[in-house]
C-alpha cells in the first residue's frame, strides 16, 4: 500500500541505514542494527520463517464461524476503552462486524469513523451478531483505495527480533521494499544457469512478498542459490590464496616419530592416529596446512595438537598454541607441560594477567628462538609479540577468536601451517556449506576405557530425587557442577541467577559441602583462582554459568546438573555433558526442567539416547529455530539465510560447479559488475564466522 503522506519519501538503497525507513526511526533502529541489522539490504536477507494465506475478501454475511475471513466495511462506531481495548463496528452493506483489538492503545492514531477498514481474521459468531478478535487490518479513506484483495494472497511472517514483533518487521520490509528502486542481477546475463532463472530483484520482492506459495519457495531457491555461489566462491578464492602461499616443509622421520609417541603415557587411538597421519602429510608439504581437527570433548585432540607441535619443533620451528580463555589456556599448558617432562623443549604460558617483568623475558626469548612453544590467550596476539621462526599455529576453537584477532595472527605468521581445534562436533550437512573443501580429520571415537556418562530428564517432580543421587555422590568424595544460565536476577526473566541460586544451595542442601561460584563477570584472578580450588578438590562444588562449558577438565567430577535444560541447544548440552566422566568413575548428566512438558521431553530425548555428538550436532541444526536458544554461535558456522539444507542438495552441487566457472569470469567483468558481486559477497560471507580468515 502507498503511503498516505503528500510528500514524497526518498528512496532508498541496499546500503541505507534502516533507521531511513519511514516509520522505523533512531530507537528501531538501534534495536535492529544491535541484532546485526544495520541498512536496508540486511534487512532484505531476513528470511520470513512462513506465510499465511489471506482470503479474498468476501462479504460478512458468506463467512462462516471460524473461518479465516477477510471482510471490508465503513467504521461505524469506534470505542477506546481502558487497558488499550478498542472495538470497531464496521457495516458492509447488508451486514455488521464487531472487531476488538486488545492491548492496542496506538489504534487512537490510526482509526477514525467513516474510515474503510479491511480485516482479516477469524470470525466468530458473537452474542449480537459476527465478531473478530485482534485481526489484522489496515484502512483507507475510499473503498477504492484499500484495494480489496480479489484473490488469495500471502504474507511473509518474521521471527521477532528483541522488542520489535514479526509484524513491525513485516511492516518495515514493505516500506522499504517500496521506496527500493529495481536491482540490478549480481550474475552476468550469460552466466545465469538455464531453466526458469528468475532476476535478483523478482527474488528479492517476492520471498517477502509472494504471489503464492510455489512462488515464494521459487524466489527463495533463487535467492539460495546465489547464497551458495557466495560460499563456493569464497572457498575458491580461498584455496586459491593458500595454493598462492608458502610454509616451511616439515617432515616427519621415522625417529621423530617413535620419539613424540614415547612422550604421551598412553598409545594413540586408532581415531588419533589417522588424524596424526593426515595432518604430517600436509605438514611435509610447503603449502600451509588449514586443517580442522573436530572431534567431541575428551576425544584426544590436545594429544593430536601436541604431535603436530613436536613435529614443528623437530623442524627448529616454533609453535604458538592459542586458547579463547586463561583458563583453557593454563589447562593446555599444564597438560603439556607434562607430556613434556624432561624433555627439551622449552615452553612458556603466555596471558593477560601476566605481570611485565614476567612477560618482558619470556617475550625476548620467542625473538632470539630459546622458547620453541608459546601456549596463551590472545595476549600472544599483542603487537609486542614476535617470534624468531612460527612455523605452526594451533587455534583452539577458532570461532571464539574475533575478525581482528585473526587478522593480527596472519600478519604475525605469514608462513605458517594452521591446525584449528573443535570440541563442537559440526554437523556434516552444514560442514559441506560452511568449510566447503577445507580439510578435515575427525576423531571419532574415545580412548578406550571410559565409563559412560549417565543422563536424566528431571522434572519439578523427580528433583528431590535427583538431589538426593547428587549428594550421594559428593559424599562418596566425587565433585558436581551445577549449572544455572544468568548471573543476575532480572525482573524480565524468570531464570534462576547463579549468585542467588549459589546462595541458597550452600545454606540448603549442599550445605554439607564447601561450593565456589564461577560466572563470567567475576575477575579473571577471581576465577582462575575459583576454578583451581575446584581442579585440587579444595572445592567439591562449582556453582556456574556456562563458563565452565569449553575445555574445563577435572576428573573427578562426575556429576553435572543443568537447570533449565529446555533453554538451551542440544550442542551446548551435549558440550556441558563432556565435562563429566573423564575419568575411571562415570558421570551422571542431570538436566533440570521447569516444568512437565512433553513437547521438551521429545526435543531432549536425544540425549538420553546418545552420546555421538555428531548425531547430536544433526538434531540440534533440525531442531534450532535461529536465534531462539541460548548458545546458537556454538561452532562459529555462519548463520544460513535462504539455503535449506535438506531440500537443497542439488542445487548445491550446481553452485558448486557454477563457482570454478565463474571464477575465471570474474576477472574479466565490468568493474561495475564486480563491485555489485563483492558487495552481495560481503553480505552473504559473514567474516566473523568465516573460516577463511585464517591461513
Ligand atoms: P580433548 O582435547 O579432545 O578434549 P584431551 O586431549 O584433553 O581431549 O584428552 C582427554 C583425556 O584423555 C586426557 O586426560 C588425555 O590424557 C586422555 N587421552 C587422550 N588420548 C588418549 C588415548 N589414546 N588413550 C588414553 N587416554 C587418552
Ligand atoms: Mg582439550
Amino acid at each position: 500500500m502507498a503511503g498516505h503522506s503528500s510528500s514524497q519519501p526518498p528512496s532508498v538503497n541496499l546500503d541505507t541505514p534502516v533507521r531511513f525507513i519511514p516509520g522505523v526511526g533512531p530507537a528501531r533502529g538501534q534495536v535492529l542494527e544491535q541484532s546485526g541489522i544495520s541498512d536496508v539490504g540486511a534487512l532484505l536477507l531476513r528470511r520470513p520463517r512462513r506465510y499465511v494465506a489471506i482470503p479474498a475478501c468476501r462479504p460478512i454475511a458468506e463467512w462462516s464461524p471460524g473461518q479465516t475471513a477477510c471482510i471490508a466495511g465503513e467504521i461505524v462506531r469506534l470505542r477506546f476503552a481502558r487497558a488499550g481495548r478498542v472495538q470497531a463496528e464496521i457495516v458492509d452493506g447488508q451486514e455488521r462486524c464487531r472487531i476488538t483489538w486488545f492491548h492496542s492503545p496506538y489504534l487512537r492514531e490510526r482509526l477514525r469513523s467513516g474510515q474503510v477498514l479491511l480485516a482479516w481474521g477469524i470470525i466468530r459468531a458473537g452474542e449480537s451478531g459476527a465478531e473478530m478478535i485482534n485481526p489484522r487490518f489496515r484502512t483507507a479513506e475510499s473503498a477504492e483505495q484499500l484495494e480489496l484483495p480479489t484473490t488469495t494472497s500471502w504474507q511473509a511472517v518474521y521471527a521477532r527480533i528483541d522488542t520489535l514483533t514479526g509484524r513491525a518487521i513485516y511492516q518495515i520490509i514493505r516500506r522499504g521494499l517500496a521506496l527500493l528502486p529495481a536491482l540490478a542481477d549480481i550474475w552476468p546475463a550469460n552466466d545465469q544457469p538455464a531453466g526458469e532463472w528468475m532476476s535478483l530483484d523478482e527474488a528479492l520482492r517476492g520471498v517477502h512478498q509472494p504471489q503464492d506459495d510455489a512462488h515464494a519457495e521459487h524466489c527463495r531457491r533463487r535467492l539460495a542459490y546465489d547464497e551458495l555461489l557466495m560460499w563456493q566462491l569464497s572457498f575458491a578464492e580461498a584455496r586459491r590464496r593458500q595454493q598462492h602461499s608458502s610454509a616451511p616443509p616439515l617432515p616427519v622421520s621415522a625417529e621423530i616419530d617413535r620419539r613424540i609417541r614415547a612422550r604421551f603415557p598412553f598409545r594413540l587411538s586408532p581415531a588419533q592416529d589417522r588424524a596424526v597421519q593426515e595432518i604430517s602429510a600436509d605438514l611435509a608439504q610447503s603449502q600451509p596446512m588449514l586443517r580442522l581437527l573436530q572431534g567431541d570433548v575428551g576425544s584426544g585432540k590436545t594429544a593430536v595438537a601436541v604431535y603436530a607441535a613436536l613435529v614443528a619443533i623437530a623442524n627448529r620451528q616454533q609453535v604458538v598454541l592459542l586458547a579463547p580463555t586463561e583458563i583453557l589456556a593454563r589447562q593446555h599448558y599444564q597438560r603439556i607441560s607434562e607430556y613434556l617432562r624432561g624433555s627439551q623443549v622449552q615452553l612458556a604460558l603466555f596471558t593477560g594477567t601476566l605481570r611485565t617483568t614476567e612477560r618482558e623475558p619470556l617475550q625476548q626469548q620467542l625473538v632470539t628462538g630459546h622458547l620453541n612453544l608459546a601456549v596463551g590467550t590472545h595476549a600472544l596476539l599483542e603487537e609486542v609479540i614476535r617470534f624468531q621462526r612460527l612455523g605452526l599455529v594451533i587455534i583452539d576453537e577458532q570461532h571464539r577468536f574475533g575478525v581482528a584477532q585473526r587478522e593480527a595472527l596472519k600478519r604475525k605468521a605469514p608462513h605458517a601451517h594452521y591446525l584449528v581445534l573443535s570440541a563442537t562436533p559440526i554437523p556434516r550437512t552444514l560442514a559441506m556449506i560452511g568449510l566447503g573443501d577445507l580439510d578435515q580429520s575427525v576423531i571419532d571415537e574415545l580412548p578406550a576405557g571410559r565409563l559412560p556418562v549417565i543422563s536424566r530428564l528431571v522434572t519439578p517432580a523427580g528433583a528431590a530425587a535427583a538431589w538426593r543421587a547428587i549428594v550421594t555422590e559428593l559424599a562418596a568424595g566425587r565433585q558436581a557442577y551445577i549449572v544455572f544460565p544468568l548471573i543476575e536476577e532480572s525482573e524480565q526473566s524468570p531464570l534462576r541467577a547463579v549468585t542467588v541460586e549459589y546462595e541458597r544451595l550452600r545454606a540448603g542442601v549442599l550445605r554439607n559441602f564447601s561450593c565456589g561460584l564461577l560466572h563470567g563477570r567475576l575477575p579473571t584472578e577471581e576465577r582462575t583462582a575459583t576454578l583451581e580450588q575446584f581442579r585440587s578438590g579444595a572445592l567439591q562444588v562449582l556453582v556456574a554459568t556456562t563458563v565452565v562449558e569449553v575445555g574445563v577438565d577435572v576428573a573427578n567430577a562426575t556429576v553435572m546438573a543443568v537447570f533449565h535444560a529446555e533453554r538451551y541447544g542440544l550442542a551446548q548440552l551435549h558440550q556441558l555433558r563432556g565435562r563429566v566422566g573423564r575419568g575411571r568413575h562415570g558421570g551422571q548428566f542431570f538436566m533440570f526442567v521447569d516444568k512437565e512438558s512433553t513437547e521438551t521431553a521429545a526435543r531432549l530425548q536425544i540425549m538420553l539416547e546418545t552420546t555421538d555428538g555428531f548425531r547430536i550436532a544433526e538434531a540440534d541444526l533440525a531442531q534450532r529455530g535461529p536465534g531462539d536458544l541460548l548458545g546458537t554461535q556454538q561452532h562459529g558456522l555462519p548463520g544460513l539465510r535462504f539455503i535449506d539444507l535438506a531440500r537443497d542438495r542439488v542445487l548445491w552441487e550446481q553452485a558448486r560447479q557454477q563457482a570454478q566457472v565463474l571464477l575465471e569470469q570474474i576477472v574479466h567483468w565490468p568493474a561495475e559488475q564486480r563491485d555489485r558481486f563483492r558487495h552481495w559477497q560481503k553480505r552473504y560471507v559473514d567474516r566473523r564466522s568465516d573460516w577463511l580468515q585464517i591461513g
